[in-house]
């Protein structure tokens, strides 16, 4: 998962730069931009100091490639560049084209960077038309596009609408970005970019849309329990509504009448845990204390991820009944560290609540969970799961719950069910994302 975005008119450069700060919950292995200063496409680190009227920004969570670095925005033959959000599942397939059709050999494990270079030689052999749809036809996987070619500025969201992307306006300019809230800090009227749509934008202003094809919309369902801002729209329905509605789903299961407290994990799970806890009648502590300066744990590469993030309040957990809420449990790393600190300071019982279901899938559309084995679900009951955390009790959600709850059907929920928008071998699939994830670059 990442963070793009755009301005498009005066001021471009400031404007990215204002954009970043509410963007960067989708990726914290950094920021950067690419801005067109005297018809040259240049990689900034930081836009402020120029001046332009074309800006492109990203903010980098892997799902494949190498961890830690930034390579994008992609940049090729400086009339090229690329900011991309999700995953190709099948970026393989571009290697290959791209040397069987137009003679380019990459060797590379980076999805990204086999979609420039595959983008740029459709655009530049088959014209914008024709280009976009066949791109349109070869790739499988969750993706959002702002790309730079020539003098246009190009939008594109994947048919089946895994990963969010809105376009606005202020009278000055027009920005694009992967969450509404962003725009909206901005004072922007915004819309959504519908699914299978490329919207061409041309620097005189002039704009049309590409349409491609129709399929079986498939909107991350994982996006609404946990990725997106709360004060995020995604297809028209408010992010912060839906996380209320799973929060009263989970207290409409509740059987246990021994609970003192509801605790919720912060940040993602706070509105779930309001939710339930006024539902159940009983009030709020936030017991567990992250620290907010280290970022968000889920999306740290795996080097990081052991880093202890959380504490809690000893004095105010002491001889309770604690339900715990969280939004998901993917790998169990933050579970397995919380639960021994509130047993260690005196709770007397921890009950565990999850705002989604048993996450048993891994993602090859945009989140970094591309192997069976990481997940703590997979192949295991709720009770096996229970016993590895060491929790009291462990409710989860059901998928009928999720999707009632966000009040539609057109979702994914592949890492919940198996059961994946378009075919997928997963068995491949797993061996090509984990591979080494090492980027080699190019021949
Ligand atoms: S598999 Fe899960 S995380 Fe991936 S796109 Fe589908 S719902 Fe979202």
């Amino acid at each position: 998962m990442c963070g793009i975005w755009a301005f498009l008119g005066p001021g471009a450069n400031n404007y990215v730069v204002k954009l970043a700060p509410w963007l960067i919950h989708r990726g914290q292995e950094g920021v950067s931009y690419v801005c067109r200063v005297d018809k040259s496409l240049i990689k900034l680190s930081n836009a402020s100091a120029i001046s332009s009227t074309l800006c492109l920004g990203h903010a980098r969570y892997s799902t494949s490639g190498p961890y830690g670095i930034e390579l994008q925005p992609i940049v090729l033959n400086n009339d090229f560049a690329l900011v991309f959000n999700g995953t190709i599942s099948n970026y393989m397939e571009l290697v290959i084209r791209l040397k069987r059709d137009f003679g380019i050999n990459i060797k590379t494990n980076y999805d990204a960077l086999a979609l420039a270079y595959y983008m740029r030689e459709l655009l530049s052999k088959w014209g914008i038309d024709d280009g976009i749809n066949e791109l349109f036809r070869t790739l499988r996987g969750g993706y959002s596009i702002i790309a730079v070619w020539r003098d246009l500025l190009i939008v594109i969201r994947d048919p089946w609408g895994f990963r969010p992307l809105v376009i606005g306006s202020n009278g000055s300019g027009i920005a694009i970005a992967s969450e509404s809230a962003a725009l909206e800090t901005l004072g922007m009227a915004w819309r959504e970019v519908e699914p299978g749509k490329a919207l061409v934008l041309h620097g005189s202003g002039k704009e049309y849309w590409v349409e491609g094809p129709r399929v079986r919309r498939a909107y991350c369902a994982l996006e609404y329990i946990y990725f997106l801002r709360p004060d995020s729209y995604f297809n028209g329905i408010s992010v912060y509504e839906v996380r209320r509605r799973l929060g009263m789903a989970l207290a409409r299961k509740e059987a246990i009448r021994d609970i003192d407290l509801v605790a919720p994990i912060p940040e993602t799970a706070r509105i779930a845990a309001e939710a339930y806890a006024s539902s159940i009648g009983k009030s709020v502590h936030e017991v567990v204390i992250k620290n907010r300066y280290v970022g968000r744990g889920f999306i740290k590469p795996p080097s990081e991820r052991s880093m202890d993030m959380y504490s809690v309040v000893r004095d105010a957990v002491r001889g309770m009944s604690i339900a715990l809420v969280d939004d998901s449990i993917i790998r169990g790393d933050t579970l397995r560290k919380v639960l021994p600190k509130l047993r260690a300071s005196g709770a007397r019982a921890v009950h565990v609540r999850v705002s989604s279901p048993p996450i048993r899938y891994p993602c090859f559309m945009g989140m970094d969970f591309p192997t069976r084995r990481e997940l703590i679900a997979h192949g295991k009951s709720i009770d096996d799961v229970r016993k590895l955390l060491g929790a009291d009790s462990l409710v989860y959600l059901t998928v009928n719950e999720l999707t009632s709850s966000i009040g539609m059907t057109e979702l994914c929920t592949a890492c919940f069910t198996g059961d994946y928008p378009f075919n997928i071998d997963i068995e491949n699939a797993e061996k090509l994302f984990m591979s080494d994830r090492v980027w080699e670059s190019q021949e």
